[in-house]
């Protein structure tokens, strides 16, 4: 039969314990989510600074719709690049500090256009282990060879550019800002000395540090200590902390342009809404100029932390709104996250492939939506739900 490991494929998935659907969510979500009329407290999101349902964005997006119409009316490089674009654009150069910068309608495809377009035949790409399915699936399907270097090892990654020193082609090390499932953060000045000393390049995917991390949100490599145009590529998402969508790629400008000229995800797709560039560039100066808003997150995950431990629950690494709590069994995780269900909080359980074989976990996300009860009542829940199974 033609295709038939369609159907083994999701028999298998589904024995394992990873089969996937989507769950549908009513209205607008923030502190609480609605599912089938149900509301939970939602612990789930990457909503970081509670921006996606802020009553101001909401506004501007309106606003946006009535100055610019609700879509751009084409790819970027015809007639779909509006005065909104132009100004997010100019907005986030001199926020971030970077010399030039790219809009993308998605992280996933600005991810595909950087690898594809930079890495050649004879080139290496070197990646933390963990970094993100868009930047692991790029990397498999270009021409260059593709190493990952252990997380955050920045030993095993010297060991691996020294074994490669040889290289004539270009080398381009990427590695995460703050990871997406564990909520640690990259070791991002010895990144960057090694980069130097190596002659390779160095990206930072900082979709979950941008409006979170370093001074007035100006993401991960500002946190380390160093300028986001220290690196030679800083890319980051508009639908985490941000709350909207979108993407962009910062580098220098002759980058930007090769970007702008050469990279398909770039040039063969609809531009974003306007409407929605407006709403990005109202976001993020709320990102940047609402610091109580970073405040009382941290004020939350230090709560979240400091109950976590006086209750005995066990806690990875993270000093950052993502919080897992590694069970290592999927079923397991599935079963935690339905009991806290059950008792009215949203919490996912992430399961492989996402993450490594038995590493599977419950993935809880704070926001700046929570109130501090919102927090100590998850805690007395998950350590009623562990102790019980
Ligand atoms: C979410 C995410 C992406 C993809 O960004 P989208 O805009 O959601 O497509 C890329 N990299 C990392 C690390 C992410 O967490």
């Amino acid at each position: 039969m033609a295709f038939d490991f369609i159907q083994e494929q999701l028999t298998v998935r589904s024995q394992d314990g990873l089969y996937r659907k989507s769950t549908t969510v009513d209205g607008q979500q923030g502190r609480y989510l609605t599912v089938a009329g149900k509301t939970y407290l939602n612990f789930s999101s990457n909503d970081y600074l509670g921006l996606a349902s802020a009553p101001a964005l909401i506004e501007a997006w309106q606003k946006g719709a009535e100055l610019f119409g609700v879509g751009s009316g084409g790819s970027y490089l015809v007639t779909g690049y509006n005065q909104a674009h132009a100004e997010l654009t100019a907005q986030l150069k001199e926020w971030l500090g970077v010399e030039a910068l790219v809009l993308f309608n998605s992280g996933y495809s600005a991810n595909q256009a950087v690898i594809k377009l930079l890495l050649n035949k004879h080139d290496l790409l070197i990646q933390d282990k963990l970094n993100h399915a868009s930047l692991m699936e790029a990397g498999a399907l270009a021409e260059c060879k593709m190493l990952r270097f252990r997380h955050n090892d920045t030993s095993h990654l010297a060991s691996l550019l020294n074994k490669h020193k040889e290289t004539e082609g270009n080398k381009l090390i990427i590695s995460e800002g703050v990871f997406s499932m564990d909520g640690d953060t990259a070791p991002v000045q010895s990144l960057y000395r090694q980069a130097k000393d190596n002659n390779a390049w160095l990206m930072i995917d900082d979709a979950h540090g941008l409006g979170v991390s370093g001074q007035n949100g100006m993401g991960s490599v500002v946190e380390a200590g160093l300028k986001n145009s220290d690196l030679q590529i800083y890319m980051a998402t508009f639908g985490k902390a941000l709350g909207v969508g979108g993407a962009f790629v910062a580098g220098s400008q002759d980058l930007i342009e090769y970007l702008t000229n050469f990279s398909k995800p770039y040039i063969y797709t609809t531009g974003l809404p306007p409407a929605m560039a407006y709403t990005i560039a109202q976001a993020a100066k709320m990102a940047e100029s609402e610091q109580w808003r970073r405040d009382k997150l941290h004020s939350l995950i230090k709560t979240f932390r400091q109950s976590a431990i006086e209750k005995g629950i066990q806690l990875g690494e993270s000093a950052t709104a993502i919080q897992p709590i590694i069970t290592g069994d999927s079923q397991q995780t599935l079963n935690l996250a339905q009991k806290l269900k059950t008792a009215g909080f949203w919490t996912t359980a992430i399961r492989p492939p996402t993450v490594p074989v038995n590493s599977a976990r419950l993935r809880i996300t704070l926001t700046t939506n929570h109130e501090i009860e919102d927090v100590t009542m998850l805690i007395e829940a998950i350590s009623r739900v562990i102790h019980e199974q």
